[in-house]
């Protein structure tokens, strides 16, 4: 069983600063590092460390092939990922002492995966196989149709949330994963209540994951319906939590598991990740999440 994961990959370039820079000012930093990130990069890394099998499906510029290291590097296939011309996705983004941050983005070679290259990465897959979608890279709808025709179950994280993009797209899904924003956003409601009555009414089918941060996360689907409450944790930087939530939770469905046992392994990973700061460093190890489950 393979989880091919459609997603993005972003560099992050952050740099320090003790104010944002202003028009016409040409500002110095004070210190400056590059991370891996992106919700696709962060997913696949999250899977793998969950222990699935799980394939890339992406595009990087040609300059940036270390990613491809440091992503295989974390058990994530890379075959499916090409170096192109162009840019990578990436952020520049300005962080000052009290935690502010400025983000000036570029979706990049994101943008630039091919209906060909989906088609040829996912020709294998058949109905033991998930394909994982966010929504940070061109080709959605491709490799929706492409995974309609072989069997292949369908994972989406609709993230960032557009509307108008993303609705045509749930008829084809077998596991539709949101947060709070994007449930409300998505149902057209101010309530996460009404949201999950209206997306569980709408889309009969589909079975719906919906994150709550602290509040935990529940379960809608053909099993009926379960919720797990959010382990206490002293959480630092949420960054990554529900990606590496995602992740954890899908290798556990893919993997057989029951919905309820899916959440506690996701709800783990992330209340392990809030634990500690970063994005991808982050996520953690599938043997930490067991160890922090017996204690
Ligand atoms: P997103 O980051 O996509 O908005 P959430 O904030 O809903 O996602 O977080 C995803 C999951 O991470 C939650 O369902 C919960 O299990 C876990 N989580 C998030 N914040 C915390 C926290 N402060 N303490 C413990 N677990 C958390």
């Amino acid at each position: 069983m393979t989880i091919y994961n459609l997603g993005s990959i972003n560099l992050d370039h952050v740099y320090r600063v003790d104010h944002f820079v202003r028009p016409g000012e040409t500002l110095a930093s004070s210190d400056y590092h590059t991370v891996l990130g992106g919700k696709g990069a962060n997913q696949s890394i999250a899977l793998a460390r969950a222990g699935a099998h799980v394939q890339h499906i992406g595009a990087i510029g040609q300059a940036d092939n270390w990613v491809l290291d440091q992503l295989a590097e974390a058990g994530v296939d890379t075959v499916s990922i090409t170096p192109l011309d162009g840019a990578s996705g990436h952020a520049i983004i300005q962080l000052t002492d009290d935690a502010e941050n400025a983000i000036l983005f570029y979706p990049g070679t994101n943008h630039n995966v091919t209906r060909q290259q989906i088609e040829r990465a996912l020709a294998p897959a058949g109905p033991d196989d998930w394909l994982l979608l966010q929504n940070e890279t061109s080709g959605l709808a491709d490799a929706m149709a492409q995974a309609a025709r072989q069997g292949i179950r369908v994972a989406f994280n609709p993230a960032p949330m557009t509307r108008d993009s993303v609705i045509p797209l749930l008829a084809g899904v077998d596991l539709l994963i949101v947060n709070e924003v994007e449930a409300m956003d998505l149902a057209g409601v101010d309530s996460v209540t009404e949201a999950e009555a209206s997306l569980h009414r709408d889309y009969p089918g589909l079975a719906l994951i919906l994150t709550l941060g602290r509040e935990g996360v529940v379960y809608i689907g053909p099993e009926g319906r379960s919720r797990v409450a959010a382990f206490a944790v002293d959480a630092v930087d949420t960054t990554a939590a529900g990606d590496t939530f995602i992740g954890y939770c899908l290798a556990a469905l893919a993997g057989g598991e029951q919905p309820e046992t899916a959440l506690r392994l996701g709800s783990a990973a992330a209340a392990l990740c809030v634990t500690r700061v970063g994005a991808s460093a982050s996520i953690p190890e599938r043997a930490a999440v067991l160890d922090f489950l017996r204690n």
